[in-house]
């Protein structure tokens, strides 16, 4: 642990100073000194003071070296000249071959995959490679199929967004107006058929959407992926792949990955092995769910430089229009004659009210009624069961939104919690 009232750090051209700053309440600022330097692709405006919290674990790269400036405690801070960015550069350089053809023909530009296990830095490209798709005048789609983490929306969620500038040094890409379709569970294997469902909607939805918009027509797509990719988590990747007809596959840090996808996807794919960085930590099972906490947090209260107020109501069972999707399976003898065991895994049923809702995140649908497409209907917005009243019949809700539930409002059931102890 060093603590240091500020200090220039001398960065030569390809190396970056990484940090991570692990303590409560400790404030990290850095400016950009002299020379060029990015975060995550986005470029530091020079002088300007950028502020770090509790859980940054940053790098800041420079392709021609720079003088960085940095104060406040830190836990590890070092320079590193080992780094993948060069290939990293590589693989946007070919998306922008891609992209150009695309513009020339009018046709989609490419759909590319980031693919690894968990902690490799798979966000982290895909930010890098969207950041840079910007900053050279493209308008990409981000979607981001990890309902571990849930990047743009909050974890169980699939979500979709158009990146139109590049990501905040500090705060990553503004999540104005996603496209957010709901899963509810924290992995895949929750329900796997209707993980499967959900990306497939996901795909045909933005992929016709992205007929609309020239520009982003031939600027394509970058898919951020779960890290579950043994087993069926390897089977999801595949279909993700095939329902996107990705173009190009990013492989990071794993051969083993890299071969089997080289084996089983079309000819016609790219399959690219990276490496990892050195940089990227590898986060317990407690840091990740801790992250994952945290993202909910903010949804809800925002951060120290935006904070939010959300509300409080309750509203009472009968006015709770409560669903789950997928029931319980039945054997294929017991289902209606041609309705398969399956089917029954993306079936929208009602959920009674019970003291078991307690801290469950609830997903609020744009779908009017059940008979609604509920799978492929947008979320408007999340709320959190703090209180549940069996002798008054009431929950409470905490809600980013200050009015009561619109009266037709549909919710549905996560198997995500989060304890609302804000103070
Ligand atoms: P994944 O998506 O594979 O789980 P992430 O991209 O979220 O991995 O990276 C994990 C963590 O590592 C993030 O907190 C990220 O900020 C950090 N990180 C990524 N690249 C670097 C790097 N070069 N140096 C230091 N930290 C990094």
């Amino acid at each position: 642990m060093s603590e240091d009232h500020g200090k220039d750090y001398t960065l030569e051209g390809d190396s970056e100073l990484r940090f991570e700053i692990e303590q409560k309440d400790a404030k990290v600022l850095v400016s950009l000194v002299n020379g060029f330097a990015e975060l995550f692709g986005t470029e530091l405006v020079k002088k300007k003071k950028y502020e770090f919290g509790l859980g940054a674990k940053v790098a800041i790269y420079t392709f021609q070296g720079c003088v960085l400036h940095v104060s406040g405690k830190m836990d590890v801070c070092y320079i590193s000249k080992e780094t993948p960015m060069v290939q990293y550069v590589n693989c946007h350089a070919a998306l922008e071959q891609f992209r150009a053809e695309a513009e020339e023909k009018d046709r989609r530009g490419p759909v590319a995959m980031v693919v690894g296990p968990m902690d490799v830095g798979k966000s982290t490209l895909c930010r890098i490679l969207l950041n840079y798709a910007v900053r050279v005048g493209r308008r990409p789609l981000y979607a981001d199929l990890d309902v571990g983490q849930g990047a743009i929306a909050i974890s169980g969620n699939v979500a979709t967004i158009l990146i139109e500038r590049p990501a905040s040094v500090e705060d990553g890409f503004p999540k104005t107006a996603p496209l957010v379709y709901h899963f509810g569970h924290k992995s895949p294997s929750g329900n796997s058929v209707l993980y499967n469902a959900v990306v497939s909607k996901m795909a045909e939805v933005t992929l016709q959407s992205m007929n609309n918009n020239k520009r982003t027509k031939s600027s394509g797509i970058i898919i951020n992926t779960c890290g579950w990719v043994k087993g069926s988590g390897y089977a999801h990747l595949l279909h993700a792949a095939q329902a996107y007809g990705a173009c190009a596959i990013f492989v990071l840090d794993q051969e083993r990955l890299y071969n089997e996808l080289l084996r089983d996807v079309p000819k016609g794919v790219n399959v690219v092995l990276l490496p990892k960085s050195g940089g990227v930590v590898e986060r317990s099972k407690e840091l990740r769910h801790e992250s994952r906490d945290q993202r909910i947090k903010e949804y809800f209260y925002g951060n120290a430089r935006t904070p939010f107020y959300p509300f409080s109501f309750e509203v009472k069972f009968q006015d709770l229009r409560l669903y789950k999707i997928g029931a319980p399976p039945l054997p294929d003898s017991c289902m209606p004659i041609g309705m398969k065991a399956e089917d029954n895994k993306t079936k929208v049923v009602a959920v009674t009210p019970t003291p078991a809702l307690i801290h469950h995140v609830l997903a609020l649908s744009f779908a009017e009624s059940v008979e609604d497409d509920v799978i492929g209907t947008n979320i408007a917005g999340f709320c959190c069961v703090t209180e549940v009243d069996m002798e008054r019949q009431a929950v409470m809700l905490l809600s980013p939104q200050p009015r009561p539930l619109p009266p037709n409002a549909l919710l549905l059931w996560s198997e995500l919690q989060f304890m609302d102890n804000h103070t």
